[in-house]
């Protein structure tokens, strides 16, 4: 009998993200030999640079924002203010009491031996780290994605934020001119626009929020334009930038007119492209630009090596990232491969009030040419918004023509609370009378839940 051959780990782990990490520490506790090998901060994206540190600020501008508008609940509150470097030291608080930002001890820690440096494969089974080689019997690839910078005429001369160094400006710039109308430039605008920030957002679609069902962008759009002076530039591409001194001219055409508007710094907020330059080819795993090929069990064309996370070029949440690195570990060791479930995956916008949705929008709906009803609930329909003093948001529910809830999208100041009970109802196929006779306390932003599934029975 052939002897088997030796390898100097059961398992490498090449990204220390949500793709990464979840899966090794697994590994490593179930016994396997495991290394994990990051490039640059382990952790990776999300604690280092992305949700964490964006959130923390958030969260800081949304209690200043409320606490400038205290007058309206009998509240005096003409001196607050802030100092911008003391919200940094907030937000570098943040990312180090959650412990998963340039974690290298923790997976030390959890019996993972950890490298510091960029992995390349040489062969199948074998990557090389500064120089280093090492060999595993399996791969988890997990190296996510990089920001993708538009071709526009002159961006890179004038120079640009990303959402990741927006964050590490010393000061609120005085105008922003932000490229894409998705969740996370919203986020960014709002946060900017509370800060004092003129804010101008470019998209190219019709309406902000152009992947979410219409009616939570068009509300965004109009909050943001009323209450924060942001003004949305839709059906918008940008031609060129230009620098002039220490401002930028940004030239846009918006319906066949070219305009330019002069701003401090611009942002590009247009989506990222997977991180695939690692000799791929010489394990014979197949990719392409927009990301590494994976059957359901989120194997490669190399049968040892698996991937996930925003590497895969599909989804961007690390929530999804932390699911699929769960289930990889599974599936790398274990004969009963599992295939995940994204059907309940939420999605999440931090804005105040935040946008949450699940399952399939209107638009996937008439897509697949479904039969379907819809409900909305206005949270003025409940009395926690009266108290609350917030009139915008709503509860939008949709089912099929039996009652079965298929999808919904909630805008209210708790969506990232709520959404799980609309993601529960569609995971286990509950009807909207089943939600509807499901008592809900009084004086809830839930209550909008029941009010939206009432009006379908
Ligand atoms: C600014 C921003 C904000 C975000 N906000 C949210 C949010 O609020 N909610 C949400 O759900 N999702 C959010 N996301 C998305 C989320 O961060 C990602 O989906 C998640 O981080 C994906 O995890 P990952 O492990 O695939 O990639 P990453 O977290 O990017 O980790 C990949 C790691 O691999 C390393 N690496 C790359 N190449 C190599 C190599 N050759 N060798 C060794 N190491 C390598 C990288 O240095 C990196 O640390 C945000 C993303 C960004 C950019």
């Amino acid at each position: 009998m052939a002897k088997k051959p030796s390898f100097d780990y059961d398992l490498i782990v090449i990204g220390s993200g949500a793709g990464g990490s979840a899966a090794a520490t697994i590994a490593a506790r179930e016994g396997k030999k495991v290394a994990i090998v990051e490039a640059n901060a382990f952790g990776g994206e999300s604690p280092n640079w992305g949700d964490i540190p964006r959130r923390a600020l958030l969260q800081a501008a949304h209690i200043y924002d409320e606490a400038k508008h205290a007058a309206a609940f009998g509240l005096r509150s003409a001196t607050i203010g802030y100092n911008y470097p003391s919200l940094q030291q907030w937000k570098a608080l943040a990312v180090k009491r959650t412990g998963a930002g340039n974690n290298r001890n923790y997976y030390e820690k959890q019996g993972v031996t950890t490298f510091a440096g960029t992995a390349r494969f040489l062969s199948p089974h074998e990557i090389t780290i500064n120089r280093r080689h090492l060999s595993a019997e399996h791969f988890l690839v997990a190296t996510g994605a990089h920001y993708s910078i538009p071709d526009i005429v002159g961006l890179e001369e004038a120079g640009y934020v990303t959402p990741r160094t927006v964050l590490e400006l010393t000061r609120p710039p005085k105008s922003l001119y932000i490229i894409g109308g998705g969740g996370m430039a919203l986020e960014i605008a709002q946060l900017m626009a509370i800060f004092g920030t003129q804010v101008y957002i470019a998209e190219v679609a019709s309406r902000l929020l152009p992947s979410i069902d219409n009616e939570a962008g068009e509300l965004m759009q109009r909050l943001l334009k009323e209450q924060k002076g942001v003004i949305a530039l839709t059906e918008t591409r940008t031609v060129a930038v230009e620098k002039e001194g220490i401002i930028r001219r940004v030239t846009y055409n918006r319906g066949g007119v070219e305009k330019s508007v002069r701003v401090d710094e611009v942002l590009v907020a247009a989506g990222r492209m997977p991180n695939v330059d690692l000799g791929l080819e010489n394990a014979a795993v197949a990719y392409t630009p927009k990301g590494i090929e994976v059957n359901d069990y989120l194997q490669t064309t190399a049968r040892h090596i698996y991937a996930t996370g925003d590497v895969l070029g599909k989804s961007t949440q690390t929530h999804t990232a932390l699911l699929q690195s769960r289930i990889a570990a599974h599936n790398i060791f274990k004969k009963n491969k599992v295939i995940p479930d994204y059907t309940v995956t939420p999605r999440l916008i931090s804005t105040a009030p935040a946008i949450a949705s699940v399952g399939l929008s209107e638009d996937d709906c008439l897509r697949r040419d479904l039969a379907i009803n819809t409900a909305m609930a206005p949270l003025t329909m409940v009395a926690r918004s009266t108290t609350a003093g917030t009139n915008d948001g709503f509860v939008k529910i949709i089912t099929d023509k039996k009652g079965v809830i298929i999808g919904g999208t909630i805008v209210s100041p708790t969506a990232g609370e709520m959404i799980h009970e609309l993601a529960l109802a569609v995971k286990y196929r509950l009807t909207a009378a089943q939600l509807a006779e499901t008592p809900h306390a009084f004086l809830s932003w839930g209550e909008a839940v029941r009010v939206a599934a009432a009006k379908i029975v």
